[in-house]
């Protein structure tokens, strides 16, 4: 993993722009400023408008653990797609499938909310497709989170979970995640080559595809990380976009085509 403003990656950088080239983001962490209140992460206004112009040549995804009608009051920026759930919400998963995820999810709540909700300090967030227990205000979180583990495990069907900040976020099993869902936009927007910036454990589903199609970048620097290269933290992310912007700039017969394709 090597830091991304360097001659090497920029020059890698500058390699993905020769095709069509999706660029795709996480949300919290990436493109805003981790807050303690999810309801704070918003854009800044200089990220909304480098966005928003390179969004005139390049098509954007968002893909976020947070639900998409959640994205969508919190981001003052409009992608071409918004992916929620960690890849459960969005294109690519078809009506019945997701009715499924939502009874299972329901099912899963009514369990819950008998066993955790005593519990000071925990919250228990609805994602309509996945669910998401909270517990950075407890007190003792080590014993709490070993605590909700316990309550979890006796769900059935089992969860596949996801372990975040202080949050436990429980997802119906499936084969979608952020790396499958990139990919399924990717195909779907004809995008040979793609560029993904993340910070998330899950953001790793992305880092770990195969091939040389998609630059990886990570936000921060972690040593088992399958990302290509990071940014320090997630105030680059601006210039970053600035640097997309400058090769547009780049008066290249071949970017200038494929922007139109
Ligand atoms: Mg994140």
């Amino acid at each position: 993993m090597r830091r991304f403003f360097t001659q090497a990656g920029l020059q890698k950088f500058k390699g993905h722009f020769r095709s069509l080239t999706l660029f795709a983001f996480d949300y919290d962490g990436t493109l805003t400023p981790l807050t303690s209140k999810l309801s704070h992460a918003k854009l800044t206004h200089k990220t909304q408008r480098l966005l928003e112009k390179l969004h005139g040549y390049v098509p954007i995804v968002i893909i976020s653990g947070r639900s998409i009608s959640d994205l969508k009051k919190l981001c003052s920026f409009t992608p071409t797609f918004f992916i929620g759930n960690h890849g459960l919400e969005g294109i690519g998963v078809k009506g019945k499938l997701k009715t499924n995820f939502y009874q299972t999810c329901q099912k899963w709540k009514k369990r819950l909310l008998k066993g955790i909700s005593d519990l000071q300090g925990v919250e228990l967030e609805d994602k309509k497709y996945s669910l998401a227990i909270h517990y950075r205000r407890a007190r003792h979180k080590v014993q709490m989170k070993r605590l909700i583990l316990h309550t979890t495990s006796r769900l059935h069907p089992a969860p596949k979970i996801v372990f975040g900040k202080f949050v436990i976020n429980l997802l119906p099993a499936s084969q979608f995640n952020k790396g499958v869902s990139l990919k399924i936009a990717m195909h779907y927007l004809k995008a040979k080559h793609a560029v993904y910036v993340g910070d998330d454990k899950t953001d790793e589903d992305v880092f770990r595809l195969p091939g040389n199609s998609i630059l990886k970048i990570r936000i921060g620097r972690k040593n088992n990380s399958c990302a290509n290269f990071y940014l320090e933290k997630h105030y680059e992310i601006n210039r970053f976009l600035n640097e997309a912007m400058e090769l547009w700039d780049i008066e290249d017969p071949e970017l200038e085509r494929s922007s139109r394709t």
